[in-house]
């Protein structure tokens, strides 16, 4: 049986790169899920149409060939054959992706892949995302809820891609509102651990994921 551990949390909580260095340090595969809806969302504008528009998205999703390689050092990221691992990392891709995954059919096509890839995946697996401890992988071994407070966030996105922090503010703001549709989502279900890494340096969040893993 390989060990799965499941990480969620909030856009700019940091939860990528933490959850790909603890996978190194692990010497655990990673998935890193949101990409699948980032690539969803790119193809959505590659074929010039409309990712808030439920049919051009379902229309999209009948062409979307998905592949993503789950090596923790580089993830590749491959659509209907084409690299397009730098691609989604675009901001305006951001918003792209939080639009395809309110519709239902690419939560569930995307969660069969996820399923698939994490079942294989030896001897273990660190999986990324906003509903993994709830619903991808409700019964992994580890689950984890990785929280930063919101200016926290919105601070370090701004350092990443050298923009305004208030403007990444608002965007941050409006992307949880999509995903969260304003519940509670920074409370963690029952039994996953709440790591706040809000006054952690990047190396002690790290550590303290790998921690939990070891018990
Ligand atoms: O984590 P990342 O910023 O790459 O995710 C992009 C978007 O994909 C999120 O804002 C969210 O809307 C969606 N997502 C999701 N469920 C996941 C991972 C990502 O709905 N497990």
């Amino acid at each position: 049986e390989n060990v799965v551990v499941g990480i969620d949390g909030p856009a700019g909580s940091g939860k990528s790169s933490v959850a790909r260095a603890a996978a190194r340090e692990l010497g655990f595969q990673f998935l890193d899920t949101g990409a699948a809806y980032r690539s969803l969302g790119w193809l959505v504008y590659d074929r010039g149409a409309d990712p808030g528009i439920r049919e051009h998205v379902l229309k999209t999703l009948e062409q979307f060939d998905y592949e993503i390689s789950l090596e923790s050092g580089s993830q590749r990221v491959l659509v209907n054959g084409l690299d397009v691992t730098a691609q989604i990392r675009a901001e305006h891709i951001s918003g792209a992706a939080s639009r395809v995954a309110v519709v239902p059919e690419v939560r569930t096509r995307v969660n069969e892949i996820f399923r698939g890839l994490i079942q294989s995946a030896e001897p273990g697996i660190v999986v990324e995302g906003r509903d993994i401890t709830t619903v991808v992988a409700p019964d992994a071994d580890v689950r984890i809820l990785l929280t930063a407070r919101p200016e926290i966030r919105a601070e370090r996105r701004a350092s990443d891609v050298g923009e305004d922090a208030d403007a990444i503010a608002k965007r941050i703001r409006d992307r949880d509102d999509r995903d969260m549709g304003n519940s509670d989502f920074m409370e963690p279900a029952d039994g996953v651990h709440l790591v706040d890494s809000s006054d952690l340096s990047f190396n002690q969040t790290v550590q303290a994921v790998v921690n939990l893993v070891h018990g």
